[in-house]
This record gives structure tokens, sequence and C-alpha cells, in this order.
């Protein structure tokens, strides 16, 4: 943490009141909780029970002036070996309440995506089947507007209950989030979403459960699901893929330390054993510049970096 030992003693004293001691973890290794298993410590980890813990904990790393990190199920993020200064505040233990009224889901935002999908089929909803296999939390969701298989939240999506970087409670609409291809007003605002809600519609579990089914076998088929990664490691350039790219730039299997391009998909780059981040750096790297040097296409990481 920036500062000296004696402010991170403070820090932590003050959160510990407001979340409870056992809510506060010193020197957390990030690798436990990040799908890539990939980063060093954590100064504090912090786990608040709901919306007014977590504003609170907020606006008191803020009068300190300490960074702090919002984490889902990390499975978006590759850590810095060195592990993070500052304080991470992570959702998916606190809030994970769900409630649901006739068509609407509303979930808070450290739900997995995967539960609510299952959740949504069990009681005959559909419009979350896209979701089924992507293993991340609905605000890291709603931050990026996750998608696969010709969805996305922003097709599902009614509203998001947020704090603002003011220290306010907020509703916002989908239209006013400006939800486009990874990318949102949550995330470029620096909002904090606790909660959404999603309009679904009625259908037969069994259809549903079908549908899931078939996406579930498509990514079990394509994708490299037994190793550690944070999904596609790139975003879609436009007008190419970029695993195809990578893979006929004949990067597929190309290795450095203990991360390396995926033999089964060229466009996950995944922890074969023993990655540190900055392997994975280094393969993204050089992925990113021979792709460029063969087809002249700049590749832009969709993990986040921290
Ligand atoms: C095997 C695998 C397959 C994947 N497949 C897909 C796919 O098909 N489609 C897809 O879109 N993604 C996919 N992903 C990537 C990832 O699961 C999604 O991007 C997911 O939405 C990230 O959510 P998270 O909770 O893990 O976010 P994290 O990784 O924890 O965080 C990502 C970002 O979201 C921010 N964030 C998290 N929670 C909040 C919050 N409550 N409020 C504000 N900001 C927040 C974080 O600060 C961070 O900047 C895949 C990943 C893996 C490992």
């Amino acid at each position: 943490m920036a500062g000296d030992g004696r402010e991170r003693e403070d820090l932590q004293q003050r959160l510990a009141q407001i979340l409870g001691e056992d809510n506060v973890l010193v020197d957390e290794p990030m690798s436990k909780h990040t799908t890539f298993q990939i980063g060093g410590p954590a100064d504090l980890f912090v786990t608040p029970d709901d919306a007014d813990e977590l504003a609170e904990a907020v606006a008191a790393c803020k009068e300190v002036e300490t960074p702090f990190f919002l984490l889902g199920c990390g499975s978006d993020l590759l850590v810095s070996d060195e592990g993070y200064r500052g304080v991470i505040i992570s959702l998916t233990e606190g809030l994970i309440n769900v409630a649901v009224d006739g068509n609407e889901m509303s979930c808070q935002a450290g739900v997995g995506l995967r539960e609510a999908s299952e959740m949504a089929c069990e009681l005959g909803l559909s419009g979350l089947e896209f979701a089924c296999g992507i293993p991340g939390s609905i605000g890291g969701a709603c931050f990026m507007n996750a998608g696969a298989y010709d969805g996305c939240i922003a097709d599902v999506l009614k509203s998001v209950r947020v704090l603002t970087p003011d220290g306010s409670f907020a509703t916002l609409g989908v239209d006013e989030l400006d939800l486009g291809y990874r990318k949102s007003r949550i995330a470029d605002e620096g909002l904090i979403v606790l909660s959404a809600t999603f309009v679904l519609k009625k259908a037969k579990p069994e259809a549903i459960r079908a549908t899931m089914d078939d996406l579930t076998r498509r990514r079990e088929e394509k994708q490299p699901l037994d190793l550690p990664s944070a999904g596609s490691t790139f975003k879609r350039p436009e007008g190419h893929f970029a695993g195809k790219l990578i893979s006929d730039a004949g990067l597929k299997g190309w290795q450095s330390g203990g991360a390396g391009v995926s033999k089964k998909h060229a466009g996950f780059v995944v922890n074969l054993g023993g990655a540190t981040a900055a392997d994975v750096h280094a393969v993204i790297e050089h992925v990113q510049d021979e792709v460029e040097r063969q087809f002249g296409v700049r590749l832009e990481p969709e993990v986040r970096f921290l």
C-alpha cells in the first residue's frame, strides 16, 4: 500500500470496524481469486456483506487516499506478481441475493452468471442462456457487457443499481449505460454495480436447458476449459477473429515460462502450470507483435491488468 505500515494498520482497523475482523484479510494471495490462478498478495482483501458496508468501505479507502479495486470472480483479470498495493473489495461472498418478480430477476453484483442462468432455467425464464458458460459475476458482466453466442447482457438488462464515485446510490436504466462490445459507462465512470435487474421471457425449462446444454457442448469442444485462463485474451478486431489470426501466425502452442497460447483455441492464453503474470505478459506481447508483423493488425487485450 502506498504509505507506511502504520497507515495500513489504521485502515485495516477502520475496515474491521465496518466489516468485522473476519472480513478483512492481510496479504491475501490474488492467485486464489483469479481464474488464471496468478497474482501476488493484496495488501488488504475485504468482503462486505451488503451495499451499505461496501459504500462505507469505499469511503474509508477514499478518506485516506488508498487505491481500491472491485473484484467479481476474477475471470477477466491478470494480477501482477507483485500483487496489489491497496484494498481489494470482493463481492462474491456478501452480495449474493437474488429476487424474482414475475418475468424480472434481480441479482446482486456478486451472484455468479452461471448460477443466475441456472436459476432462470429452473424458473422457466429465458434470456440468460448465453451466460451459462461465462464464469464471471453479475457485476463484472455488466461492467463489460459480457456476451457469448449472439447474446449479451445489454439484450436482457433492464437497470442497474450503482454506487457512484461521489458516494451516492442511483438506479440507471440500460439505455443510460452506453453498453457496447466489452464496454460500458460503468467502466468509463468508475460506477460500482450493486445489483442488476433482468427482463426475461417465460419459456419451458426443458427448452431453456436444451439451449444451455448445446452452448456448453460447443464451449467444451472448442475451449481449453481444463486449464486456468481468463477466457479470450484479446478483443475481436474489426473484420477478423483473434484466434484465427494467432493460429494463422503459427503461434498455437507458443510458450513463455509457464504460460502459452492454447493448442486447442489460439484465442486463449493459458496457465500451463506455475505461470507468472510476467509469463502471460510475455506471451501476450509476442502474440501482439507477431500478428501485427504478419497481418498488420494490433490485437488489443480483453483481459484487464491489475
Ligand atoms: C473459461 C472462460 C470463458 C469465458 N468466456 C467468456 C465469454 O464467452 N464472454 C465474455 O464476455 N467473457 C468471457 N469470459 C471472461 C469473463 O468471465 C467475463 O468478462 C466476466 O464478465 C468477468 O466477470 P468477473 O466477475 O470475473 O470480473 P472480474 O474479472 O472480477 O473483474 C473484471 C472487471 O470488472 C470490474 N468489476 C467487477 N465487479 C464489478 C462491480 N460490481 N462493479 C463495477 N465493476 C466491477 C472489475 O473491477 C474489473 O475491472 C470468460 C472467462 C473464462 C475464464
